[in-house]
């Protein structure tokens, strides 16, 4: 079996640590649903590549040590197994992957791609329908803005979009909330899931067998968008879409304690075409319709298209501690939101109904001022606040833009910085409507 090594080190000297396991059982396995299709064009040894290398990154993520705070890694050496090695090992095929993921977690990666000559490649359920022509490809979570995304997806464009998602235990969920939205074709949907068993981590005194412990996000949207490009070109099609609200993907923190993730960020999406357009050599596109738009305002546009949406909307999850059954603080029952973590929250501004199906109720006040409870919430009121009395952008500038994205912009992000200002702007007198003191 192929082997996977990825030596990690850390911060503090002397704690560093190897991560390896091996491509295919008993390691690493990646899966599609029963009902998925692939498009005619199947997968090319660049995608199996590329789904190689962002499920390695998405599990060792999984498997990393807890301490991500105090002690986190600065630099990452990957060694995988390839079939296209020479191909990814072109510098400006390494440079984009490399800047991709600093993007994501600010640490440094180093690649070693090796040969792999060994591991037998997945049997795929073509379609085989000739007629099909497929022109973009959606990523679907089953969440809200991508629940409100295929909501605005028109008739006529339909029929030639495909949506692809990653399931842990949201399965019937996506499917069902598609064919609510009119999406009956079960193979519209391609599905990937996956697992890595019979890891072992090596430092300097013990080798040790991991299970998945960690439980940041940081590098997942690296894997959700490459499942989308592997799905797009078995279509030979270079038109993806993610749907992310304006306020989570710009990322701007509302206090320098919370980290925002660059999980759809308009920096991120360009440095995953200019990945793609590397390794496939043609120009792709990655756009996010949202980006300047508010979670409410999003939530209107498929009211507007789709009358009965809220009846769907509901089934659409958003909470990062839905399953758990513990949640910022303390116990919670499992299957249900809990009403004060970050998505939430946001998700309050947006969706009236949602507070009816939360754990906690953040409208409380008792519960905005607790101490832990009402943490995220008291971040976004103040960032609220602080937005509201900006007079125009460059208020917003001087008062608000944490220090992440004045690099970005001093580095040449060329956002459209009215744009910026104005979504912040709209989504703060939405926060104050909805939270009157
Ligand atoms: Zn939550």
């Amino acid at each position: 079996m192929p082997q996977v090594e990825c030596e990690i080190e850390r911060i503090q000297q002397g704690s560093s640590y190897t991560i390896k396991f091996s491509l295919g059982e008993p390691g690493l396995v990646w899966m599609l649903s029963d009902d998925s299709r692939v498009g005619p064009y199947g997968f090319s040894d660049t995608s199996l590549d590329l789904l190689t290398v962002a499920f390695c990154i998405f599990h060792i993520e999984k498997l990393l040590h807890k301490n991500l705070l105090t002690n986190p890694p600065k630099k990452y050496t990957l060694t995988v197994p390839m079939y296209q090695p020479e191909k990814w090992r072109q510098p400006q095929v390494t440079q984009a992957l490399q800047q991709l993921l600093t993007c994501l977690d600010d640490a440094e990666w180093e690649f070693i791609f090796k040969p792999n000559d060994q591991t037998l490649k997945p049997k795929l359920n073509i379609e085989t329908n000739a007629d099909v022509s497929i022109k973009q490809i959606a990523l679907f979570s089953g969440g809200m803005d991508s629940t409100c995304g295929v909501a605005t997806i028109s008739s006529e464009e339909r029929k030639a979009t495909r949506y692809v998602s990653y399931y842990t235990r949201q399965y019937t969920a996506q499917n069902n909330i598609l064919k609510d939205l009119g999406i009956s074709d079960p193979s519209a949907l391609t599905s990937f899931y996956s697992r890595c068993k019979t890891v072992v981590v090596e430092n300097k005194e013990k080798i040790t067998e991991r299970k998945n412990t960690n439980k940041s996000f940081y590098y997942r949207s690296f894997l959700f968008m490459s499942l989308g490009a592997v799905i797009a070109d078995s279509w030979q099609c270079r038109h993806l879409i993610q749907f992310e609200n304006g306020i989570l993907a710009n990322a701007v923190s509302p206090t320098p304690a919370i980290l925002m993730t660059k999980h759809a960020h308009p920096i991120l999406h360009e440095y995953f075409t200019q990945l793609l357009s590397n390794l496939y050599d043609s120009t792709w596109t990655l756009k996010n319709p949202f980006v300047f738009n508010t979670k409410n305002e999003i939530h209107q546009f498929a009211l507007d298209v789709c009358p009965k949406f809220n009846d769907i909307l509901i089934k659409a999850e958003t909470c990062w501690y839905h399953y758990a059954n513990h949640a910022l603080v303390g116990k919670k029952n499992a299957n249900r939101p809990c009403g004060i973590c970050i998505p939430c929250i946001i998700r309050l501004t947006a969706d009236s109904n949602y507070s009816s199906i939360c754990e906690i109720d953040i409208l409380d006040k008792s519960v905005q001022i607790d101490a832990k409870k009402g943490f995220a919430f008291r971040s976004y009121q103040g960032f609220a606040e602080r937005i509201n009395v900006c007079k125009d952008k460059n208020d917003f500038y001087l008062r608000v833009l944490d220090s992440n994205t004045r690099e970005l912009i001093a580095s040449g992000w060329s956002v459209n910085y009215q744009s910026l200002y104005d979504v912040y702007k709209r989504f703060s007198n939405e926060f104050i409507q909805t939270f009157p003191k």
